[in-house]
């Protein structure tokens, strides 16, 4: 059975949080979180989603975002001396645009969009190319960076929600499932190279079809038959943020032999339920609880706005204080089953943030 990397938190009691990167402005805030408050939660693995917000040496040319190589390492010391592991993520392969924004990546490369000879057909997440030859030596230069500037054993590179791929003249002869595990494949041996694990989402993994009926929480781009063909290392993510009676994804690919850790988002229904499915699976397979902050403002600015009870403007101060809740109610109820099948911790919501959050 594959284990969790030495300093890693044991399997069954990662309580983590996945947050945005700062910028190098906002990094006084996520100190303040990080010391202040995520121990209080009971955090102690912090994802923090770079992508291409980092001043890159390799490729200046490709930073978005003005975080530094020391604003990195001082993150990751100060988490330490709190208890908490923080996990770099880089999204690779989709979501390397949004609507009519290009990530850094194809905005200065655009050949190395999948995508590219398709001008007319409106596209809200871009894939770069598996195939094209140029394209791992740059991305790996990057992941590189993070590696060594975070001082990490796993990066989570992200892989979700491809639905651009075997587009390009090059790619398009090949079934979706070859292409996923190829880069799959690519960036695992990359990584072990370094000595670094790798982490990823498993949406694309699983067969919307087969097995969750829900396309926006697995795939229906046909991806999922690379399955077979992965590393059973690799640790996964699979995200579920809406209520369901069950979550199959869980004993499925804990039966395909892989460390899992569950992720939900800002419904407290939903982040519940899926506690309890991991929780029932009873299985030290099962790494813990990952709650995600996709809307909290840049990492810790939303969140740390909603601790201090502030009131909140517009929709990201609403998703702030319901991810609060959610962390509040949940994160100390992370941990395996005792005998009698009782949850450790207290939920410390008040009354209020619960019925907020059960209202979305
Ligand atoms: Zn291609």
């Amino acid at each position: 059975m594959p284990t969790v990397p030495k300093g890693l938190p044991d399997p069954g009691h990662w309580r983590g949080l996945h947050i945005k990167a700062p910028t190098h402005k906002s990094m006084a805030d996520t100190l303040r979180l990080c010391r202040e408050y995520l121990p209080d939660l009971g955090i102690n693995v912090l994802i923090v989603e770079v992508n291409y917000r980092f001043r890159f040496q390799s490729h200046p040319e490709l930073s978005e975002g003005d975080l530094t190589f020391d604003d990195a390492r001082q993150l990751v010391s100060v988490c330490r001396q709190h208890g908490i592991r923080v996990i770099p993520q880089f999204q690779t392969l989709g979501h390397q645009s949004w609507g009519t924004h290009k990530n850094a990546l194809l905005a200065r490369y655009p050949h190395l969009d999948e995508s590219a000879h398709e001008r007319h057909r409106k596209i809200q997440s871009r894939s770069w190319c598996p195939l094209h030859p140029e394209t791992n030596p740059i991305v790996f230069r990057l992941m590189d960076e993070l590696i060594d500037a975070f001082q990490t054993p796993i990066l989570h590179v992200g892989l979700d929600e491809v639905k651009e791929i075997g587009r390009c003249v090059r790619c398009r002869d090949h079934a979706p499932a070859d292409l996923f595990a190829r880069a799959v494949g690519d960036m695992h041996a990359h990584l072990t190279s370094r000595g670094v694990r790798m982490m990823m989402w498993a949406d694309g993994l699983l067969d919307a079809a087969a097995m969750m009926g829900r396309s926006t929480e697995a795939t229906a781009s046909g991806t999922h038959a690379a399955i077979d063909r992965i590393p059973r290392d690799i640790l996964l993510c699979p995200w579920h943020y809406l209520p369901a009676r069950s979550y199959p994804s869980i004993a499925y690919l804990l039966e395909q032999g892989f460390l899992i850790w569950p992720s939900s988002w800002r419904s407290l229904p939903a982040a519940q339920a899926l506690l309890d499915a991991t929780r029932a699976a009873r299985t030290p397979k099962a790494l813990g609880m990952l709650f995600t902050c996709w809307t909290c403002g840049k990492g810790a600015p939303g969140l740390l706005k909603a601790l201090r009870g502030l009131p909140p403007k517009g929709s990201f101060d609403q998703d702030s204080r319901q991810v609060l809740a959610v962390l509040r109610s949940l994160a100390r109820q992370v941990g395996p089953a005792s005998s009698d099948g009782s949850r450790p911790g207290l939920s410390v919501a008040t009354p209020a943030e619960e019925s907020q959050t059960q209202e979305d």
